[in-house]
């Protein structure tokens, strides 16, 4: 295991995505006034570990895989945040990610600092038993510095409930306890939380039911048009039309499907989970992921990769609100765009806060032996989701910016009061 530095190197991938994590946060020290210290402290990551996974392969190969984990703050509790596994994956980009579950986490009120892990593999090419493997291997070698009152690892891009459950028996195995907080987003069936698997998108959702009215609408009147079809993805149009309304378009990295009458979103996923993307599917027109962003629509869900929304594409974006179900989807350019344009955007760290939220009652639950019922997840996470939304709303009026910069300021400004109410040791 390399502890490495943690100012990355070009070779270990410094992304544009860190450069500009950094400076959304160095923007916000400058609103809050924050003093050097903090700045020193907060705009670093605590630790980032790079490792090495040597993997068997099913045709008898062996193959190594680079993996890292980054851990921004543990300022206010353990580290939390997911783990992707992504051919794309950079020891930037993870750090990018640790740094925004840091504010997210500090938005919701949730008792966790940010971290962020990330396997530079494709597992769209791997066969099951391999990334099996690759999860075990990758959580053993960080074992020194995840547990359930160190860093907690959750499902994200291409990872879900059987990874968390290998990584679970691993460190179970290992350090010879059944530690079921090491871990959220675990299958109902091996202490995980019931409603956690939807609780991105629930959350999303439930920002957006604050946000509608403020436009004269309701989700039964309004049209969604969500990018990337995952987890996050599909449980969001699964909620929206649930509720009434229409989802006009989806899409996959490969691209989407139109339907200006409104998609069947469950026709829509049962194609994508038999062929793994939209291509093919009968009930729409075949668009491209560059021309769904540019549909007319009430709600625009980025719910796919960061960077999504940029100067290039921001000005034919047409919608009143984008609901940002994805991290860092849109860049800070476009942000700018998007605000002239008069467009409401629910920033990520708020918009997508309901899985983080879920999986603080996922680890509450596991380590006190004490499960819950759906309608009290669903309920206190409404609950959470409301608080956090107006908190953000009524900080962004007081001081006349951004839902982002307001969250943002709210995030930084609890991070940075932990930081100095608990000084520095030594
Ligand atoms: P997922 O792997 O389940 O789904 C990702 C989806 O995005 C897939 O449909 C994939 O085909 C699509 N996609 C990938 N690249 C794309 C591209 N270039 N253009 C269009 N679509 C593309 O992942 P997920 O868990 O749904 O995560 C999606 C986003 O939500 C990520 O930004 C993640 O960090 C964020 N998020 C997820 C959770 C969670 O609980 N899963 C929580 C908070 C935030």
């Amino acid at each position: 295991m390399a502890v490495t530095d943690n100012t990355p190197s070009r070779r270990s991938g410094t992304s544009v995505f860190w450069n500009r994590a950094r400076a959304q946060f160095h923007a916000t020290a400058d609103l809050l006034d924050l003093d050097e210290s903090c700045r020193e402290v907060l705009g670093n990551c605590r630790r980032v570990v790079s490792v090495h996974c040597p993997v068997r392969m099913e045709n008898g190969i062996i193959r190594s895989f680079r993996g890292y984990r980054a851990q921004h703050s543990n300022h206010r509790g353990p580290f939390k945040g997911g783990i992707r596994y992504h051919p794309e994956a950079t020891q930037g980009e993870v750090m990018a990610l640790a740094m925004l579950m840091t504010w997210k986490c500090a938005v919701v009120n949730v008792p966790f600092g940010g971290g962020k892990g990330g396997i530079v593999c494709d597992p769209q090419q791997m066969k099951p038993p391999e990334i099996e493997r690759l999860t075990r291997r990758y959580t053993k070698e960080l074992l020194p510095v995840i547990g359930p009152e160190t860093d907690i690892p959750a499902p994200d891009v291409n990872t879900n409930a059987q990874v968390m459950a290998w990584i679970h028996d691993t460190y179970a195995v290992e350090v010879g306890s059944t530690s079921l907080g090491v871990v959220t987003g675990k299958p109902a069936s091996l202490g995980g939380s019931v409603g956690r698997q939807d609780a991105t998108s629930r959350g999303c959702f439930f920002t957006c039911l604050k946000a509608l009215p403020m436009f004269g609408l309701t989700p039964d009147k309004a049209r969604l048009v969500v990018q990337g079809f995952g987890n996050a993805g599909y449980h969001m149009c699964r909620l929206w039309s649930e509720a009434g309304g229409k989802v006009l378009a989806v899409s996959s990295s490969r691209g989407g499907v139109y339907n200006k009458d409104g998609l069947d979103v469950e026709a829509a996923k049962r194609h994508y989970t038999e062929h793994g993307d939209l291509l093919a599917f009968k009930g729409g027109d075949q668009i491209t992921n560059a021309e769904l962003l540019t549909l007319e629509c009430e709600v625009l869900c980025p719910a796919a990769l960061e960077g999504a929304i940029k100067e290039e594409n921001a000005d034919t974006v047409r919608t009143r609100i984008v609901a940002e179900a994805a991290n860092g989807p849109t860049t800070a350019e476009a942000d700018a765009i998007l605000q002239d344009k008069g467009i409401f955007v629910i920033p990520d760290i708020l918009a997508n806060a309901g899985g983080v939220s879920v999986s603080y009652f996922e680890w509450v639950q596991g380590i006190t032996n004490f499960f819950w019922k759906q309608a009290d997840v669903h309920e206190r996470l409404k609950e959470i989701m409301d608080e956090a939304f107006d908190g953000v709303y009524e900080e962004s009026k007081r001081r006349g910016v951004s839902m982002r910069e307001a969250a943002m300021a709210l995030g930084v400004s609890r991070v940075a009061d932990a930081f100095k109410t608990r000084g520095l040791w030594p």
